[in-house]
């Protein structure tokens, strides 16, 4: 379980000072879908960044199964990144210079993974994905929605137990992105991720367990769905 108490993150100083996250609350049970809605600038990627440890928060407290996340050094909080999260970002984030199958060796790699073993499952998913045909092209040689299925087998190739998706589906036309929402439901249910996803799709929004709406830095909505 993720708890999270009386988050704050402030940017700059003095009178360009943005308050970012003005104190959000919020419990997230394994194995839950969230999604994220609110308007441009309300904080949602700054809560995913904080969430994850790319950003730190400037106050407040994060656990992971009563680990105390918001306390450790970089370093730590890299290795528990690397073993136990996955992202999938707006802009998809592929290596250019890599392959397909080397963009997901990556995590493998990170966490020392045998290269037998890494290239077995690095392939298995690209292949599940639909795209084993496209295993050794460079990201300038796919589509958008085919990179984003790329971005989305490295989130998961190391079965992390929490996935992050910021606008996964943003750029991408309609029917690229069901595509995108079913392969991330489709591992969910077999491997109880818990998936944090910002989102303006109401397609994604319908499927999660539980909407949350942020406004201004805090959330001002939240409504449980069956
Ligand atoms: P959203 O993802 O909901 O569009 P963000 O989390 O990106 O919103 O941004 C929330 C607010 O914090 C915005 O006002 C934005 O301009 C500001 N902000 C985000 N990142 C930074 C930064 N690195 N430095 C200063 N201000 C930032
Ligand atoms: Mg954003």
């Amino acid at each position: 379980m993720i708890e999270v108490k009386d988050l704050w993150k402030i940017y700059g100083t003095g009178a360009k000072q943005v308050e970012a996250l003005r104190g959000v609350t919020l419990k997230i049970e394994d194995g839950e879908f969230i999604a994220i809605l609110g308007p441009s600038g309300s904080g949602k990627t700054t809560l995913l960044n904080c969430l994850s440890g790319i950003d730190s928060p400037s106050r407040g407290e994060i656990f992971f199964d009563g680990l105390v996340f918001h306390s450790l050094s970089e370093e730590k909080k890299t290795q528990f990144r690397a073993r136990y999260m996955g992202f999938v970002f707006q802009f998809f984030n592929l290596i250019p210079v890599l392959t397909a199958m080397e963009n997901v060796l990556l995590p493998l790699k990170i966490l020392r993974i045998n290269h037998g073993e890494a290239t077995e499952r690095a392939k298995r998913i690209l292949e599940r994905i639909g795209l084993a045909d496209k295993l050794h092209r460079f990201p300038s040689e796919l589509s958008g929605g085919e990179q984003q299925r790329v971005a989305i087998a490295r989130a998961l190739v190391h079965n992390p137990k929490i996935v992050w998706a910021d606008e996964p589906t943003g750029n991408l036309d309609s029917e690229t992105g069901e595509g995108v929402i079913k392969v991330l439901e489709e591992m969910r249910f077999e491997h109880r991720t818990t998936l944090v996803v910002v989102t303006h799709d109401e397609r994604i929004a319908k499927r999660a367990d539980r909407v949350l709406t942020i406004r201004d830095g805090k959330i001002v909505k939240e409504e449980r769905q069956s």
